[in-house]
């Protein structure tokens, strides 16, 4: 048993409505089991074309999942398509009617009629229990089949998937252990990553690495095959030391880490606490910071000095420094690191000023031209960037994470 097909069912992702980012989360999570997915069907919320979906995504493949359609309105169809598609009678299961009315009156509301068709389940399936929602899934298994019915709530779907039905198709699958694990890496593009990685990036090797870029960030999955669990985990850990070694300090994390995450983690491990003063980036550092759940407890202060006269006023950028050198220049981000940190009275400082474009270029400075500042302690560094013209957006998220990194940097040594 090794294919798999995934149907996705709801009129919302037909009309390009919601994004079918189910099919994407199974096909990788089936991927690193090394089950290969034969297809996708996308289909409305319509009886027929879900029992069709079933025929054809079940005439090619062993494991079929399906999600959406398992809700309590006139368009959720899923589990009558599956029983048709069975030839079979829909049971009432009254201990999950009793699960459902309980996951409401623990929230002090009482079920409402319509939830007891959740209730129902083909003859010869099984109900699957729902850690985060009201709607069971449902599994069907035969010697050769494997279907699932999954709620469409991603966040619902995934708990119930890791929890009950991956870890059934696992069984099913004997085989080897496949185990996987993420390092994230930050200021390298892929190739030069690649290039560095040389040989280790071979198809077919085990660990298998595979290396993705998602808004600069490259994760580099590490993919074990072994006998058994132990053997699995060693591999992985063995694996992650030598890409580290090689990898050096563009390694940050681990897992789904982001720069901030790690950042963040630093800051508090040491006790530091830090300020911010941006101008290019309008705020985009805070904003990365404050997306870590608990930043409050390093980062106090963070300011948008947009223009000359907040440099000035706010952060007690001298005037003559300016009008000598320019708001982006060398001396401006040091100043405006160094007034963040006093008037904050934080440990650490990041200050940013540069030109974002397309506009306010000239010849000397032009557009990508970046200077970030990282003050740390009584040591205040200036760095001088010229990101790649590639519209405002991508400079000042560049210039946002590399001065996250950089102090990340500075806190690591
Ligand atoms: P349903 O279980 O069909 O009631 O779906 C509930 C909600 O989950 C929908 O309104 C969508 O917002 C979301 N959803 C359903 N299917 C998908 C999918 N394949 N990808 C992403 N979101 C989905
Ligand atoms: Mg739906």
């Amino acid at each position: 048993m090794n294919r798999s097909a995934l149907i996705s069912v709801g009129n919302e992702l037909l009309c390009g409505r919601t994004v079918d980012t189910n099919a994407a989360w199974l096909g990788g999570r089936l991927f690193a089991m090394g089950v290969r997915t034969a297809s996708v069907h996308l289909v409305a919320d319509e009886t027929a074309d879900i029992v069709a979906a079933l025929q054809a995504a079940a005439g090619q493949a062993d494991i079929v999942l399906v999600t959406g359609g398992l809700g309590p309105t006139d368009d959720d169809l899923t589990r009558n398509a599956l029983a048709e598609y069975l030839g079979v009678e829909l049971e009432y299961h009254p201990e999950l009617a009793g699960r459902i009315e309980a996951f409401f009156s623990t929230r002090g509301l009482s079920m409402p009629a319509r939830n007891r068709t959740q209730a129902y389940v083909p003859k010869g399936a099984e109900p699957i229990d729902n850690p985060c929602g009201t709607a069971p899934g449902i599994l069907y298994q035969t010697e050769h089949k494997l279907i699932a019915l999954m709620p469409g709530v991603p966040s619902e779907m995934k708990a119930m998937c890791e929890a009950s039905v991956l870890p059934q198709i696992r069984r099913r699958l004997g085989g080897p252990v496949i185990r996987s694990a993420n390092l994230r890496c930050y200021g390298a593009g892929e190739s030069s990553i690649a290039q560095m990685l040389g040989d280790r990036m071979r198809r077919g090797r085990n660990p298998l690495i595979n290396c993705t870029i998602s808004a600069g960030i490259i994760t580099l999955q590490m993919i074990a095959s072994a006998p058994n669990e132990r053997q699995a985990e060693f591999l992985l850990a063995e694996q992650r030391a030598e890409l580290e070694k090689i990898l050096g300090p563009l390694v940050f994390g681990t897992g789904e880490q982001t720069l901030q995450d790690v950042l963040g983690r630093l800051l508090s491990a040491q006790n530091k606490t830090l300020a911010v003063a941006e101008s290019c980036t309008g705020g985009l550092v805070s904003k990365l910071l404050t997306d870590v759940p608990g930043a409050s407890q390093y980062f106090n202060f963070g300011w948008v000095t947009y223009s000359n006269k907040a440099k000035i006023e706010q952060l007690g950028v001298c005037t003559d420094l300016i009008e000598q050198f320019g708001a982006v220049s060398e001396p401006v981000a040091k100043a405006m690191a160094q007034g963040a940190a006093r008037k904050a009275r934080a440990d650490c400082a990041i200050a940013i000023t540069g030109i974002a474009g397309p506009s306010g270029q000239t010849e000397q400075k032009t557009v990508g031209l970046v200077y970030i500042s990282v003050l740390n302690n009584e040591k205040c560094q200036v760095h001088r960037f010229h990101f790649p013209n590639a519209g405002r957006e991508l400079v000042r998220l560049r210039a946002a994470q590399t001065a996250l990194n950089l102090l990340r940097l500075e806190l690591t040594i």
